[in-house]
C-alpha cells in the first residue's frame, strides 16, 4: 500500500495542546492559583430545557415498539430540515427542503465537502482563520493561496482579480477575528465567485451573533448567491450542541446547475448514515417558542461577556475587532509582538488563559483571542485581572 503523502505535509497542530500544556504546568508549580480559562472556542451554557424534554420524549419513542425508529433519511428528518427553512423564511430567505442536509455538525461537512470538487482546483482561504480548511485541503493536496485579513482590512479581506481562486473560504462572523462582512462586502464576493466560476464555501457557524444591522448572517441575503455558494451552519454555538453534534449544509439547486446538490447528496447517501433521531428532534426544538426563547437567554449570557471583554479593552486602549457580532475578541497584544510571550505573560501575572493569535495563520501573530463562551462570573473576574494587569 502507499500511504497518502499529503498528510506528511501537515503543519503539526499544536496550538491547543501546547496551551494544555502550558496550563498544566503552571497549575501544577502553583496549586493555590485560580486559572481562568478564556482560550477555547466551546460553550458553557447548558442545553435548553425544551431541547433537553424533545430529547427525552424521542428517547421514551426510541425504547417502543410502535414508536422505534431505525436508520432515518440519510439528509435529515423532514421535520428538522422543516424547522431549519422556517428559521430561514424568518429572515427572508427561502430554501427548498431538499437544499437542506443535516449533519452531525459543521466541521465534518466543511471538510467532506471537499469529495465533491477536483483536486486540481485552487482555493483561496482568509489567513487568519479556523485552520480546518487549510488542513482538510492539505489533506487531499490542493494548491492552497491565502487572503491576508490584517487591521488595515478591518480583517475582512476583499477579492483581489489578480488572484484565481476556484473555491473560496468565508468564515463570517470569523473566527478567531470576530470580524463580520456586510452585505454589500459580500456582495463583492458573490460577484468574483460568478465571474471566475468559482464556488463560496461559507462558513455561517457563528450567524446568530450577528447583531448589528447591514452585517450578512447568511450568504445567500446576497442576490445571484444561490448559483455560486454553498452555506454551512451548525447547532453548536446557537443552542449549545458542541457535544450533542448536529449541523446542516445548504446546497442551492441552483449552484452549478444542480449538479452539486445532486453529488453532495450522493456523497451523503454513501458515506453518511444520518443523525440521531434523538439529537434531531432536540435541534428541532430549537426553533420552538420556548426553545427560541431559552436559547436567546443562553445566548444573552455570551453577548454580556462579550461587551464586558470589549469594554474592558476600550477602557485600556486597547485595539481590536469582534466582541459585537461575535463570542469571539480579537485583540493586539499590548506591548508584546510574539502571541506566545504574551499568552505566558497572561498565564504567569493573571492568571488568564486565552489563544494565541499565531496559532490560527501567519497574519494572527501579535494578535489574541479572548473568549465569551466563560461563564459570567469568571469573565467579569478576568476583566478586572486584566484591568490590574494592562492598565498599569
Ligand atoms: N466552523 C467554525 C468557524 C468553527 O469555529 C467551528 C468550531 O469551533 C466549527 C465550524 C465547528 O462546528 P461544529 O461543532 O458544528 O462541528
Amino acid at each position: 500500500m502507499k500511504i497518502n503523502a499529503n498528510y506528511l505535509k501537515l503543519n503539526e497542530s499544536y496550538l491547543f495542546s501546547t496551551i494544555a500544556k502550558k496550563v498544566a504546568a503552571y497549575t501544577q508549580a502553583h496549586p493555590d492559583k485560580k486559572v481562568l480559562r478564556m482560550g477555547i472556542g466551546d460553550v458553557t451554557q447548558p442545553l435548553a430545557p425544551a431541547v433537553v424534554a424533545a430529547m427525552r420524549k424521542a428517547a421514551g419513542e426510541m425504547g417502543e415498539k410502535e414508536t422505534f425508529r431505525g436508520y432515518g433519511p440519510e439528509q435529515g428528518y423532514p421535520f428538522l430540515k422543516e424547522a431549519i427553512r422556517g428559521y430561514y423564511a424568518s429572515r427572508g430567505i427561502s430554501l427548498e427542503e431538499d437544499e437542506i442536509f443535516v449533519s452531525d455538525g459543521a466541521k465534518s461537512d466543511v471538510g467532506n465537502i471537499l469529495d465533491i470538487f477536483d483536486t486540481d482546483n485552487t482555493v483561496l482561504v482568509p489567513d487568519p482563520v479556523y485552520p480546518v480548511y487549510v488542513d482538510t485541503n492539505v489533506m487531499a493536496g490542493r494548491r492552497i493561496v491565502f487572503a491576508d485579513a490584517t487591521a488595515e482590512n478591518g480583517f475582512l479581506p476583499m477579492p483581489d482579480e489578480g488572484v484565481k481562486a476556484d473555491i473560496v473560504y468565508i468564515c463570517s462572523p470569523n473566527n478567531p477575528t470576530g470580524a463580520a462582512y456586510s452585505r454589500g462586502q459580500l456582495a463583492a464576493w458573490v460577484a468574483y465567485a460568478r465571474k471566475n466560476g468559482a464556488v463560496i464555501l461559507y462558513d455561517a457557524a457563528y450567524e446568530c451573533f450577528v447583531a448589528e444591522e447591514g452585517l450578512a448572517r447568511s450568504i445567500y441575503e446576497v442576490e445571484g448567491a444561490e448559483e455560486c455558494a454553498v452555506e454551512f451552519c451548525s447547532f453548536s454555538k446557537i443552542a449549545g450542541f458542541t457535544g450533542t453534534r448536529c449541523g446542516y449544509t445548504v446546497v442551492p439547486h441552483a449552484l452549478a446547475g444542480g449538479a452539486l446538490n445532486k453529488m453532495w447528496l450522493r456523497r451523503q447517501t454513501t458515506k453518511f448514515n444520518g443523525v440521531p433521531y434523538i439529537v434531531q428532534r432536540g435541534a428541532a426544538a430549537v426553533f420552538t417558542p420556548d426553545g427560541e426563547k431559552q436559547i436567546a437567554e443562553n445566548l444573552a449570557v455570551y453577548r454580556r461577556n462579550a461587551k464586558r471583554l470589549s469594554d474592558c479593552l476600550d477602557g485600556l486602549g486597547i485595539r481590536y475587532t469582534g466582541g459585537k457580532n461575535s463570542p469571539y475578541v480579537w485583540l493586539r497584544c499590548p506591548g508584546f509582538d510574539d502571541s506566545w510571550k504574551f499568552f505566558d505573560f497572561l498565564l504567569e501575572e493573571a492568571n488568564v488563559v486565552g489563544t494565541p493569535g499565531c496559532g490560527f495563520g501567519k497574519n494572527g501573530q501579535g494578535y489574541f483571542r479572548l473568549t465569551a463562551f466563560g461563564g459570567e462570573d469568571a469573565t467579569a473576574e478576568a476583566v478586572e485581572r486584566l484591568k490590574k494587569l494592562l492598565g498599569k
